[in-house]
């Protein structure tokens, strides 16, 4: 049985160019720890090229909008790109098994809704929640256990403030987002302190990795039980904590 299945194919809304979108792991578990092994993993990305293309060609801003850790494209290539996503591993893989290997089907938003059901699910384990329709989200999420979701495109998507949070990457990201009414989760310097209503997210480094985000259940936005923000310092490989750094001094 395949291990997964697409759920969205049509255009981005956020620039209207072709995407589709795949939740991966509905037989087995990832292995990735701080998401747990029990989430089930959504991908959105171009139809109609690579991730690896998109991303050196600036065409990934259909999937990632206009998300600072996109880095700059010069010359066909990427230069400082801070996302924490490697996109010649899972995404090219997935991508693969969907547009040229057909691996997976497609099922209507309800389908998947079903084939989820009391599950946990990451919204955009690469590519922004925000791309995909809010109604496939809503028919997608319907019965599900918990959900994990992030979004850039905060100051336009305000209906996914249900499903995500805010993905702010300095204190006055934090400030507009709040503003605007959305849970939080914010990267933060290790130099910064936490703000009002802010926990550590409890599977960082810095809390000791109690926990894993199907276990916490935190970062589903407002449909969430959790009424708090969360941080976390600035982490990942050495090139990605100082792409992050740059881009705060800029
Ligand atoms: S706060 Fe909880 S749900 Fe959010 S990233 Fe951390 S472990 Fe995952």
């Amino acid at each position: 049985m395949a291990n997964g299945f697409v759920f969205y194919r049509g255009p981005s809304m956020i620039d209207g160019k072709p995407i589709i979108a795949v939740a991966t792991g509905t037989e087995r578990g990832s292995r990735n720890g701080k998401t747990g092994g029990g989430l089930i993993q959504t991908w959105i990305l171009r139809e109609d090229m690579s991730p690896v293309a998109a991303v050196n060609s600036g065409e990934d801003a259909s999937i990632c909008g206009d998300c600072p850790h996109r880095g700059t494209v010069v010359s066909g290539k990427n230069t400082g790109r801070s996302c924490y996503v490697t996109v010649f591993q899972a995404p090219l893989v997935v991508w693969k098994a969907a547009t040229q290997k057909a691996l997976y089907p497609t099922l209507s938003p309800v389908e998947a809704g079903k084939a989820v059901d009391g599950r946990a699910v990451r919204l955009g384990s690469y590519g922004d929640p925000a791309a995909v329709p809010a109604e496939v989200w809503k028919a997608l999420l319907a019965n599900v256990s918990a959900k994990a979701g992030y979004t850039h495109q905060w100051r336009r998507f305000p209906a996914l403030a249900d499903y995500c949070m805010a993905s702010c990457d300095s204190e006055a990201d934090h400030a507009a987002a709040k503003a605007q009414g959305w849970r939080t989760f914010r990267v933060r310097l290790a130099t910064e302190a936490l703000k009002p209503h802010e926990i550590v997210c409890p599977a960082s480094k810095e809390a000791g990795a109690k926990t894993s985000c199907d276990a916490c259940k935190a970062c589903g936005g407002h449909t969430a039980k959790a009424r708090v923000d969360i941080a976390i310092i600035a982490h990942g490989a050495a090139s990605k904590v100082n792409a992050y750094a740059s881009l705060r001094a800029a």
